[in-house]
């Protein structure tokens, strides 16, 4: 019984690495890069993995996370479609395989990598997965050259990426936002009409609480790439801001209430948000359990 326990609370995590460590034995030849371009010389190109964000500017490229590994050859040559320019920096939102997987490869060929100081200790000292096994360290060119603790710039060729540390999906979150182009990269702390996905190191109340920071930073016009999603509006992380609230709000009151977490999940707390986000009963329920561990 304890191991089922264990299992249920860390089930959020377990479901995380299917996704992200598991998309590694799918045919990446097959894969196609779609570009969208976001105006002001900003672009987001989806994949394989994490949506990747570059900003052109008069001589090199900023790049936003860098997929799996598989993929690197693919968005080079659709950031090449775009720009002779090479790219100079590559900042990661994330330690998450689907958005680092790319780091070696980029960082082979001198791209400097950027991240938050925690993104640094997860690769070089990678946390035990769900199974129980841990993986193997990232290769030293995946590491990140440059990092940061709260917030830090990165410019080059006349663009400036804005670089803001929040502990929401994980604790090696990085929000990026290039101001002159409007475009905000938020990485896997959310997106319109989804459940939060809260891996290890992340927290609902980071989740809320990070939300909040971009949201300050953030205007009506400003174009908003998540993780896994379309770009998406201030308007919409708002409404995805404030269904976070409500369901911190409705477990913490059911664990004040003194009911047990068994007892919260079987009072179907989010069922009104399950059906508008249309998430599964398993889902559903480890995010009421994630979330009655935390409040
Ligand atoms: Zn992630």
């Amino acid at each position: 019984m304890k191991r089922m326990a264990w299992t249920s609370a860390v089930a959020a995590v377990v479901l995380f690495a299917a996704g992200a460590y598991g998309a590694q034995q799918q045919d990446f030849s097959k894969v196609e890069v779609k570009t969208t371009d976001l105006g002001g010389n900003t672009y987001m190109l989806e994949g394989a993995g994490g949506n990747v964000t570059v900003a052109v500017g008069t001589d090199s490229v900023i790049i936003v996370d860098a997929q799996f590994a598989p993929m690197h050859d693919k968005l080079k040559a659709a950031i090449a479609k775009i720009t002779d320019k090479p790219v100079k920096y590559l900042i990661n939102t994330h330690y998450h395989g689907d958005h680092t997987g790319g780091n070696a490869a980029f960082g082979k060929e001198g791209v400097t990598i950027v991240a938050n100081q925690n993104l640094k200790t997860r690769l070089a000292t990678p946390p035990a997965g769900a199974n129980g096994q841990t993986p193997a360290a990232a290769p030293a060119e995946a590491l990140p050259a440059q990092t940061y603790t709260d917030r830090t710039t990165v410019t080059s060729g006349g663009r400036t990426a804005q670089i803001v540390h929040i502990e929401a999906h994980t604790d090696t979150d990085s929000v990026v936002y290039f101001a002159d182009a409007n475009v905000m990269a938020v990485g896997d702390t959310g997106a319109p009409n989804r459940f939060p996905n809260i891996a290890l190191g992340g927290t609902i109340n980071g989740m809320i609480n990070g939300t909040q920071t971009y949201l300050n930073m953030a205007n009506d016009q400003t174009k908003i790439v998540p993780g896994h999603a379309p770009v998406s509006t201030k308007a919409q992380f708002q409404a995805y801001h404030d269904m976070l609230v409500q369901i911190r709000d409705r477990v913490a009151k059911l664990k004040a209430d003194g009911r047990t977490v068994d007892q919260a999940v079987a009072a179907k707390p989010l069922a009104d948000l399950q059906a508008k986000v249309g998430a599964n009963d398993m889902a559903t329920d480890n995010l009421v359990r994630t979330v009655y561990s935390q409040v």
